[in-house]
């Protein structure tokens, strides 16, 4: 079993598909381990994204990503990081795959919806930014 990290992020939050989003995570198979929603200060936004931060659409990124709640899980299931990426789509919504969560509902390359890490190192980090042993569910 492998573990991932998700968010909804805030435009997806503010356009009302928290549940559309798990919906497409529990209908394929997909255990949702933990969950909350919480709205992250620029400063906890630029500590998630760190590996960014020479990028030049960092102070763009971390902006929108703490400007209203976020919901964050953890995922749970075989090959799930993957799993979750496939479901996601390509990171900007024009390039996304049909049938994906961005290409249906992201409507530019930062406001695409969603965020799963990328790797087992990254979830671990991701993970342990936001969930402490006793929140996540054996
Ligand atoms: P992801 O793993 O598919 O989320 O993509 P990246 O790790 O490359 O980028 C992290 C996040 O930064 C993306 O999900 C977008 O929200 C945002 N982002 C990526 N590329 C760009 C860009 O060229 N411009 C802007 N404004 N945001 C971007």
């Amino acid at each position: 079993m492998e573990r991932t990290l998700s968010i909804i992020k805030p435009d997806g939050v503010a356009r009302g598909l928290i549940g559309e989003v798990i919906r497409r995570f529990e209908s394929n198979g997909i255990r949702i381990a933990a969950m909350k929603m919480l709205q992250m200060t620029k400063a906890q936004a630029e500590g998630f994204y760190a590996v960014h931060r020479e990028r030049p659409f960092f102070d763009s990124l971390t902006r929108f990503m703490s400007s209203g709640p976020v919901v964050v899980m953890v995922l749970e299931g075989e090959n799930v990081i993957e799993k979750n990426r496939t479901l996601m789509g390509a990171t900007d919504p024009r390039q996304a795959a049909e049938g994906t969560i961005r290409r249906d509902f992201g409507t530019e390359i930062e406001k695409n919806v969603v965020h799963g890490s990328d790797a087992p190192e990254t979830a671990a980090f991701e993970i342990g930014y936001f969930f402490n042993r006793f929140e996540m569910m054996a």
